[in-house]
This record gives structure tokens, C-alpha cells and sequence, in this order.
């Protein structure tokens, strides 16, 4: 019988395959379980690599006697066999926490309830341009594990969702961003916020006073809680309302970055990324690169040559005058708030699908002052109309097309279309990707 250590691994997508695979570098016994089916590319993957698994249904014997689980972060911890694992005192641990014991990798850990991939991708991009042989993972492209498992990276830069954060223990980012914090996913964390708000501290577990904290001063979530804790690592702060010490700030159209007594500006003009939102963004992924000494005009230009992800207030194109954006990603309100922060012509918004508790009534403002119709596209838009409806004209579609015929027909030359949907997907579509894909495949049919 092998005398290796036993790991279990829950979940056979992206992050559970790639712990499987790290895992069997690192000679553990692996047994990957999957209650549902598991895709054919990483049944592949477990079968080039020797690795056992199952779909379909757990075997709890197998489970229940590993040394060690890895849960996949879409599995919550209230299903019964996590908490027969834990009840047992086995450890349950994330794809992060288990790849990060194979690493000497410095880590740049994103975290937010927004603004993730956005500040990841960007992050990724300075590095890459100023040379650094950097990897980005997560919930982007290939798992940390397997990345682990297969390259040899100095840097990476790793976009962290709190589902990800909840399974780390000795998890210490280098350097830790925290973008945001407004209310998401309090499905998972007992519709408490303040839970959820400790989830995404865990960015800087394990921080000691050779790391850094990047966070927004403008959150008060944030700077409330920060009041709270007496954390050793350099914090810097970065704000779009008030000048800080150490951090980055506004000074009228110049964002600066003031950190080891060195200090870097460019003109607002030059991001790259437009809006409020990405102002933050720009500032958080600055602040990360000048910590690490790049150079000033790398950052300089990487922030004004990046080129926005997909399905993030994407520009799709003019029809006859009127401007269509693809704000698909936005799942919740205050993504919402900024993509109609940063509107500049009269909007007709498309927004729906499935309501997370949503509330509404920060938009008002926003809404009486840009939105001229709101075009719901859901199969239960009940939400959206005892919210708005009196407060702007609201119409009801089925489909991508025909929400894109309709506000078509509603907008005037000079004007704009968004869909930024403040909701979940699944209603219609698979997920955010195909909405945004529907949404613009109706745009070029028009
Ligand atoms: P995440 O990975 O956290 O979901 P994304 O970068 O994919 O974040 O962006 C999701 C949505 O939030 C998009 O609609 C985007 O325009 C918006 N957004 C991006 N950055 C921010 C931010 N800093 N604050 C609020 N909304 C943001």
C-alpha cells in the first residue's frame, strides 16, 4: 500500500483538475469526486495524468479517510459532506491555499466586489510590459494550481473572489488589493454583510509588515473595518476624493502616486480605462506596479495601452448615431451605479435576469438624471417594474434581440443603449458571457 498522503479534491472544473494535477506532481494519493458531470477536456486532463476520480456522486468512504480536502469554490460550506469533513476535523482548504505551498512566486492578490478582472488583467499587463516573467490566475485562464504545477513564474498575479479567499489558511499575498466592498453573493454569508466584509479580509491573512495592503479610502466598509484591526503590513491607501500620504490620489486631472518618497503622475486623460470605476482600478494596479520599482514610463504607457476586457462597458458600435455598450459583467448594482456614473448622453438601459435582493433606490438619482427608458430583459421582471415603473417608461423583452430592436426604436441619434443588467444571467442565458454575446450579435444584425 502507498504511504503517500491522501488528498480528496471536490469538484472537478478548472481549479479542482488543476489541484489534481499539482497535487499528483507533489506525489499525494489524489481521488477527484464531482456530484454532477464533469467536462470532457478535464476528464482528459485526469486521465493523462493517472488521477482518480469519479462523477456523478460522492463516495464518502474515499473522502471521509483523505488527510486533506481541496473544495472547488463553487461548492458552499453548508452542504452535508463539507461539514462531515469538518465535523471530523479534516481540512478543507481552496485551490489557492493548496497552490501556494508550492510557490516562491511574490503573489499580488486581487480582491472586490468589483473590479476584479479588470484590475487583474491590468495589473498582469504593466508586469508583462516591464519584463517580469509574471503569470495571472484564478478566475482567469488556467488555474493557480496548474500553472503551478507547470510553469515557473516570479510573479503572479492572482484575481481572488471571496469564494476563493474562504478556503486559505496560510495564504499571504505580497501584495494584497482590496478594491471595494458593497453588498454580493449574501446568499453565501447569511445574508450578513459584515460576513462577507470579513471574507474579503482575508486578502491580507498572514500579511506581515514586509507586504502591502492596497485598498480604497473612498469605501467606508473598508476604511470602517480597517479602524478595527491593528494590521503590521504597509498599508496604501488610494482615493478619488481626498489627497493621502502614501497611496495614489486625485490632484484635479493628474492621478498621483506618492510611495517611497518617490512620486509618479500622468494625466487622467491618458487611462486607458474611462469612468469612476476604472479610475480606482487604474490607481489600485499603479500603486501594486511602483511598490514593485517598474519604471514610471512603462506604467505610464501599460495604463493608457490597455485594451478593456470583454463584456466590461465595452464599446460595441454606432447604428445610426446611436452608441451601444456591452456591460454584461455588470451583476449587481453598483456596477450599475458606475457604468451610469460615467454615462455622458441620454441612456436607454437594458438591465434584468435573476435578482440577487437587489435594491434599487441608490440608482434613483442616476436614473432620473440619465435614463430615458428601461428596457428589462428577465423572465421575471417584477423587481425592475415596481422599482421604476412611474419613475421612467419601462418595456419588457424576452430575448437579446429583441431588447436590442426595442431600445433601437426608443433611442434618438446622439444617444446610447447599455446593457448593464444588475442581475445574474441563467434566467435566458448560460451565463454573462453569452448574454453580452446575444447583445451583440443583435447589434451587428440591426
Ligand atoms: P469582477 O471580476 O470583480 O466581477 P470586473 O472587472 O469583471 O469585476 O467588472 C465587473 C463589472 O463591474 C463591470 O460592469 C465593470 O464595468 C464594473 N466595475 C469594474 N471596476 C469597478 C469598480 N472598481 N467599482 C465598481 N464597478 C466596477
Amino acid at each position: 500500500m502507498s504511504t503517500n498522503k491522501t488528498i480528496a479534491i471536490l469538484g472537478a472544473g478548472e481549479s479542482g483538475v488543476g489541484a489534481a494535477v499539482l497535487a499528483k506532481k507533489q506525489d499525494y494519493d489524489v481521488f477527484v469526486s464531482d456530484k454532477g458531470y464533469i467536462a470532457d477536456k478535464y476528464k482528459t486532463q485526469l486521465i493523462d495524468h493517472g488521477i482518480d476520480w469519479e462523477e456523478g456522486a460522492h463516495t464518502l468512504e474515499k473522502i471521509l479517510n483523505a488527510d486533506e480536502v481541496v473544495k472547488s469554490p463553487g461548492i458552499p460550506e453548508k452542504v452535508e459532506l463539507v461539514q462531515l469533513l469538518l465535523e471530523q476535523s479534516t481540512p478543507v482548504i481552496s485551490e489557492i491555499e493548496f497552490a501556494s505551498r508550492y510557490t516562491n512566486a511574490t503573489i499580488i492578490g486581487i480582491t472586490g466586489s468589483n473590479g476584479k478582472t479588470t484590475t487583474t488583467s491590468l495589473t498582469y499587463h504593466i508586469l508583462k510590459k516591464a519584463g517580469l516573467n509574471v503569470g495571472v490566475a484564478g478566475n482567469i485562464g488556467d488555474s493557480f494550481a496548474l500553472q503551478v504545477a507547470t510553469q515557473d513564474y516570479d510573479y503572479y498575479v492572482l484575481e481572488l473572489s471571496s469564494f476563493q479567499l474562504d478556503g486559505v489558511k496560510e495564504f499571504r499575498a505580497d501584495i494584497a488589493v482590496l478594491l471595494n466592498v458593497t453588498p454580493d453573493h449574501l446568499d453565501r454569508y447569511e445574508y450578513k454583510f459584515s460576513n462577507y466584509l470579513n471574507s474579503k479580509f482575508q486578502i491580507t491573512n498572514n500579511q506581515t509588515q514586509d507586504n502591502y495592503f492596497i485598498y480604497c479610502n473612498d469605501d467606508e466598509a473598508i476604511t470602517g473595518k480597517l479602524k478595527d484591526l491593528n494590521l503590521p503590513m504597509k498599508q496604501l491607501p488610494f482615493s478619488i476624493k481626498e489627497t493621502v500620504e502614501e497611496g495614489a490620489f486625485l490632484d484635479k486631472e493628474k492621478l498621483l502616486i506618492n510611495i517611497k518618497n518617490e512620486s509618479f503622475n500622468m494625466s487622467i486623460h491618458d487611462l486607458a480605462l474611462n469612468g469612476k470605476h476604472n479610475l480606482y482600478n487604474s490607481m489600485a494596479s499603479g500603486i501594486a506596479a511602483r511598490i514593485l520599482d517598474l519604471r514610471k514610463d512603462v506604467v505610464r504607457e501599460s495604463l493608457s495601452d490597455f485594451q478593456n476586457v470583454e463584456h466590461r462597458l465595452e464599446h460595441v458600435g454606432f447604428i445610426n448615431g446611436v452608441e451601444f455598450i456591452n456591460d454584461s459583467k455588470a451583476t449587481n448594482v453598483n456596477a450599475v451605479w458606475f457604468a451610469l456614473e460615467s454615462m455622458t448622453k441620454p441612456v436607454i438601459w437594458i438591465a434584468g435576469g435573476v435578482d440577487k435582493g437587489n435594491d434599487y433606490e441608490e440608482l434613483m438619482p442616476l436614473i432620473k438624471d440619465k435614463v430615458k427608458a428601461l428596457v428589462c430583459l428577465g423572465t421575471d421582471n417584477s423587481k425592475l417594474h415596481a422599482a421604476f415603473d412611474g419613475v421612467i417608461d419601462t418595456y419588457d423583452a424576452s430575448s437579446a434581440m429583441e431588447a436590442v430592436k426595442m431600445s433601437y426604436k426608443l433611442a434618438a441619434k446622439g444617444e446610447s443603449v447599455l446593457l448593464s443588467p444588475a442581475c445574474a444571467s441563467f434566467d435566458l442565458f448560460e451565463d454573462y458571457e453569452q448574454r453580452g454575446f446575444r447583445f451583440k450579435e443583435a447589434v451587428r444584425e440591426l
